[in-house]
């Protein structure tokens, strides 16, 4: 099955209002020709309207990088899938490693947030990987498919073909160091796999999964090369909009 390639921007702590507002203006037309991809920009919080209003009649998607699981509440400083719905958000990156290894997020939390986000109509992008530890005392695919496991739990079988994994090896994400094409490959076809023994072929060839962690224009290609990813999600070399219009047509 042919699925659609999705290259996500995750801007995490970075830009003001009018920087991503020069930002969205940039990049359109460096991929005004791009119609056979899906193009996502998940702004920090404050920076979702104006790239919302940036982004309006185009056909660049709007994300979130995170959010709690409760509607409202007196929850200081958190905030809601309904309030990310309000904004015209479509994705919410859940369970990014800086998120569980900043923040303490743990795998029961992600999957509050990730049946929330489905509550809610938005499609959460679930990061899972592995710490460099655990890979070397050969503890990925275990990692990886606990992750996974734990995240996706209760979540509807009708659903599970609609939502974003995202293979993210922590040892990658902002060092520099990409993992290699087949490493990639190999953690991608361990989670389609897995979705597919859980859920059977028409969740797991619909599944759309990405790489990330340190993906730049230079090695972009490599990784779309590969049977089965689907994509990317990328931090720093997101952040230019020549840079990320570079991966956006690799
Ligand atoms: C990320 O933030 O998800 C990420 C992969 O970051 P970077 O591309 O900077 O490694």
């Amino acid at each position: 099955m042919a699925r659609r390639p999705l290259i996500a921007a995750n801007w995490k702590m970075h830009k003001t209002v009018q920087e991503a507002k020069s930002f969205v203006a940039a990049l359109l037309p460096k991929i005004a020709a791009v119609r056979d991809r899906d193009v996502l920009i998940c702004p920090p919080f404050p920076l979702i309207h104006a790239v919302d209003q940036a982004r309006r009649d185009t056909p660049i998607l709007l994300g979130a990088q995170n959010m709690y699981f409760a509607d409202s509440g007196a929850f200081t400083g958190e905030v809601s899938g309904p309030m990310l719905k309000d904004l015209h958000c479509e994705f919410v990156i859940l369970g990014h490693s800086e998120r569980r290894w900043v923040f303490g997020e743990t795998d029961e939390l992600i999957n509050k947030k990730v049946l929330a986000a489905i509550t809610h109509g938005l499609i959460p992008i679930l990061c899972v990987g592995e710490k460099i530890e655990e890979r070397e005392q050969n503890l990925t695919e275990q990692v990886i498919l606990n992750q996974l496991d734990l995240g996706i739990k209760n979540v509807p079988e009708n659903v599970i073909g609609t939502m974003v994994i995202a293979y993210e090896p922590v040892w990658a994400i902002g060092t520099g160091r990409n993992a290699s094409a087949k490493d990639a490959h190999d953690a991608i076809a361990l989670i389609r796999e897995f979705i597919h023994s859980r859920f059977g072929s028409g969740a797991a060839d619909k599944l759309r999964i990405l790489y990330g962690g340190s993906v730049k224009p230079e090695n972009m290609a490599t990784y779309m090369r590969e049977e089965g990813i689907d994509g990317a999600l990328v931090g720093g070399a997101s952040l230019d909009p020549e840079s990320f219009a570079k991966l956006v047509t690799y």
